[in-house]
């Protein structure tokens, strides 16, 4: 069977909101982790593969993303993706720009366009220019990143910096004049030797408007929000078949290892309710007692399961974090705390637990690997960006849901088991 549209996202929990997009306009949509090793489970419209590839080196990253490229080109996809953040986080080297190029020059191709505009997220590019919320992306937090501080809200000359093949605009006039205008200024763009285009969109409608005019490009790059408008040009549209998920079974659990303020206000809610939580102290996992942890933990689990979710969580607020951080180190706490979460995962999972949400980007990476996941089916949305999945862990199915630090309302924990 083959796919129609095959997608490389640059990090993790990108690919699953680029799944998210998709499937809620009508496609069947797996998402792998990093390059997939064997054939799908079944048929799907798209695949999106989860690369770790946007603060790689960029030759790193480049070879990463051809070899997707090359696997989604065996599985017989029409039209790739290069899907990346709707903060356009890149430096002056890259990664959008050298992958960008790799992938045209691997497909041949001598134009396509690059825009992050995701207006349900509050990004929107205008004449070029990214705002964020209600500022430019200069004036965002995302100045400050610690890896990709974004001091330029320019797209074009952000990335004619990271490019040696031109880069130009298809501007708003185009989009709100439609597809047509759009084809016409990408044939002028093309006869300039213009290779590139940053898009302005500042509505979903600006977005399902100029998805005609993309049918027939063999490369698009973008946030996850220009996704919207394709699987329309393939004759889909959206149905709820296309996140229906086996039934859900076992017991459920909450593995929580963000400490982002959203996450914090999470626990404390599900605390608030009477929900059954057990907190890790970090200090522990490097005392003489660090080999009790896990089978203490499960014992405490096996007889609350039954009464519904329960959390396990090492969740803090920022002073915490920063008194262990100062007494562990920042990496071996935050690595010695993910492989314990991810352990307790596996060992719910061997006590009947068959749904499990897990609060974290990093912490969901670890998880899922313990689990031995490599193929997630996407499914129903909780919250914007945050979709139920289905996938085969060691031993049984599992239903899973990855919420990447600040997403979710304050009653996600709950909410979450009740939309399955
Ligand atoms: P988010 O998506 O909110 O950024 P992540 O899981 O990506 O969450 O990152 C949180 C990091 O903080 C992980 O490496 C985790 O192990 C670490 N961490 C979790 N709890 C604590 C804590 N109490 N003290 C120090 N580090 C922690």
């Amino acid at each position: 069977m083959s796919i129609l549209l095959g997608c490389i996202a640059d990090d993790f929990t990108g690919a699953t909101d680029l799944a998210n997009n998709l499937v809620r306009n009508g496609m069947r949509v797996v998402q792998t982790i990093g390059i997939p090793q064997r054939g799908l489970d079944q048929d799907f419209d798209a695949v999106v593969v989860a690369l770790k590839s946007r603060n790689l080196e960029s030759g790193e990253a480049i070879a990463q993303s051809l070899e997707a490229l090359d696997w989604l080109r065996t599985q017989g996809a029409q039209q790739i993706y290069f899907k990346y953040c709707s903060t356009f986080d890149s430096t002056p080297k890259g990664n959008i720009g050298p992958v960008t190029e790799a992938l045209m020059d691997a497909l041949d191709t001598d134009f396509t366009i690059a825009t992050p505009a995701f207006p349900d997220n509050g990004r929107s590019v205008f004449k070029g220019y990214l705002f964020v919320g209600d500022v430019l992306l200069s004036e965002s937090g995302m100045r400050d990143h610690p890896l990709t501080p974004m001091t330029d809200p320019n797209l074009v000359r952000v990335l004619q910096a990271q490019c040696k093949k031109k880069v130009g605009l298809i501007s708003y006039q185009s989009v709100l004049a439609g597809a047509q205008a759009v084809t016409d200024r990408i044939a002028e763009l093309r006869a300039q030797n213009v290779s590139i285009a940053i898009v302005d969109a500042v509505s979903n409608e600006d977005l399902y408007r100029i998805a005609p005019a993309l049918k027939n490009l063999p490369l698009l790059t973008g946030g996850s929000g220009v996704a919207i408008g394709l699987p329309g040009n393939f004759g889909l549209i959206t149905r709820p078949e296309t996140s229906v998920l086996p039934p859900a079974l076992g017991y459920q659990a909450i593995i929580s290892g963000s400490c982002s303020e959203a996450t914090n206000r999470q626990v404390a809610y599900f605390k608030q309710q009477g929900g059954a939580a057990y907190a890790i102290n970090p200090l522990e996992l490097v005392s003489e007692s660090a080999n009790a942890i896990l089978p203490n933990i499960l014992a405490w689990a096996k007889p609350l399961l039954p009464a519904g979710p329960v959390l396990i969580y090492s969740t803090a607020k920022p002073d915490e974090v920063r008194a262990i951080q100062a007494k562990l180190g920042m990496q071996a706490a935050g690595s010695a705390i993910e492989n314990m979460l991810a352990s307790i995962a596996q060992g719910l999972v061997g006590l009947g637990v068959g749904q499990i949400l897990v609060a974290g980007g990093e912490t969901s990476g670890a998880c899922v690997r313990e689990l031995g996941v490599d193929q997630m089916q996407i499914g129903p949305q909780i919250d914007p960006g945050v979709p139920w999945c289905y996938a085969q862990g060691k031993h049984q199915a599992l239903h899973l849901t990855l919420k990447s630090g600040n997403f979710g309302t304050d009653d996600f924990f709950t909410k979450a088991f009740s939309k399955l």
